[in-house]
């Protein structure tokens, strides 16, 4: 490849393809694992053909998520369809694909049925435990969340699906976002197995699946440590003999829908520095800005930042890191100590890899950028390019502005 102006994202194959392998690995016990990556944290059809070779499904939320998914070669039920407040040809598009169709609400039953004449063979509900569970910071109390059937609902939702003719069932949740305390999955694992119990029981169903939903966290700054999978994978395995075996339920798979592990931590977003500014603060000035990265000036979110050539040097200098949105929150670090830093200094942004590129939008007419992949023989191919101006306005008719009086 040519050269590459700045600011872009850079993936890392070989990052993606490790860290893939080793979840698989810590859930070998478990037959069937799957883990369904969640389209939305990176969607590109060269990370998602990876991840498929790796074994992985697709988690989709969307109708251009489900064609993506299509278009990347993922299929059947390697997606996990798992939406809210869902319109109806989404429905058509998961069912016609066959997909996973994972219901957000009760009442989505007898729209589903409506919308394509029957339900499927194969369904599953995503269960939201209200106050018998904490939440976390970023995706905040159960309780409070939009999403998902409440424990009685649950109960009357498989009901009514064993009633029409659904004939294998799953169950999922997903309860956390970034979190790095391996515990948190193995409750939510617990907790699963015990409804797939209450469930079986009551209703005389068999469940196929537990889906443990997504949410672990990356170590964002440098003092915290990665999860450690197989801590998971072990905790779920003791709860699995504790309850599932023991009551004699099995087999019940075990699946995931992980998206910011999976490449947050593969990817960079690469900037130069534009201008240097020095007011009532000292101001580094991106040639990137909250259009690329958003988590910064949504969350607070921190990522670590290394300037090239001076990853070495001692942090001397305190510094606003900004981009040039007219956004005052348009920051990707607030008074973070960094080696002195001098404009055309390239700045790299660490950890974009998942809910970056993503979010990006088109406010203040900024355009988002390309996305590149280091491959794994250390050549490097552009799997996005770069907006322009025409992109930006391609939803526009002028030729209609001509005639417009
Ligand atoms: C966002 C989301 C995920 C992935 O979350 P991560 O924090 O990226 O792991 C999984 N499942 C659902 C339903 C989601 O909305």
């Amino acid at each position: 490849m040519k050269t590459q102006k700045t600011p872009f994202h850079l993936y890392d194959e070989k990052g993606i393809r490790a860290n893939a392998r080793e979840l698989k690995q810590a859930f070998a016990a478990f037959p069937d694992f799957t883990e369904f990556f969640a389209v939305k944290a990176l969607p590109n059809p060269f990370i998602l053909r990876i991840l498929n070779e790796e074994g992985f499904g697709a988690d989709c939320s969307s109708l251009p998520e489900l064609l993506l998914a299509e278009r990347s070669g993922i299929s059947g039920e390697k997606i996990i369809f798992s939406s809210n407040d869902t319109p109806a040809d989404e429905f058509l598009q998961a069912r016609k694909m066959g997909a996973i169709l994972n219901l957000d609400d009760m009442s989505h039953i007898d729209f589903l049925e409506k919308t394509c004449g029957s339900l499927p063979e194969l369904i599953c509900f995503r269960y939201n435990p209200g106050s018998l569970r904490q939440g976390n910071a970023i995706i905040g109390k159960p309780e409070e969340a939009k999403y998902g059937f409440t424990r009685d609902q649950l109960l009357e939702g498989y009901r009514m699906a064993k009633e029409r003719g659904v004939k294998r069932f799953g169950l999922h949740t997903m309860l956390a976002s970034n979190e790095l305390d391996y515990r948190y999955f193995i409750e939510t694992g617990r907790m699963l197995f015990q409804m797939v119990a209450e469930l079986s029981h009551a209703l005389d169903i068999r469940f196929e699946f537990v889906n443990i939903g997504g949410g672990i966290g990356i170590p964002y700054r440098p003092e915290q440590t990665p999860v450690d999978y197989r801590a998971i994978a072990d905790g779920i395995g003791k709860a699995y003999r504790d309850i599932i075996e023991k009551k004699g339920l099995g087999p019940v798979k075990v699946f995931m829908e992980c998206g910011r592990i999976i490449t947050g931590p593969y990817g960079w977003l690469v900037t130069t520095v534009r201008h240097m500014k020095h007011t009532y603060r000292d101001y580094v000035g991106l040639d990137a800005s909250m259009a690329n990265l958003m988590r910064p000036g949504i969350y607070g979110a921190y990522h670590h930042i290394t300037v090239v050539g001076k990853e070495n040097e001692d942090a001397t200098s305190v510094y606003d890191v900004t981009g040039s949105l007219c956004e005052n929150n348009d920051k990707f670090a607030i008074q973070r100590a960094l080696p002195e830093i001098v404009p055309g200094d390239i700045v790299v942004i660490h950890d974009t890899g998942a809910h970056g590129h993503a979010m990006g939008f088109n406010y203040n007419g900024k355009l988002r950028s390309a996305e590149l992949l280091l491959r794994e023989d250390g050549s490097i191919i552009k799997i996005r390019r770069e907006e322009t101006v025409e992109d930006y306005f391609g939803t526009l008719d002028f030729g209609a502005l001509e005639n417009f009086r």
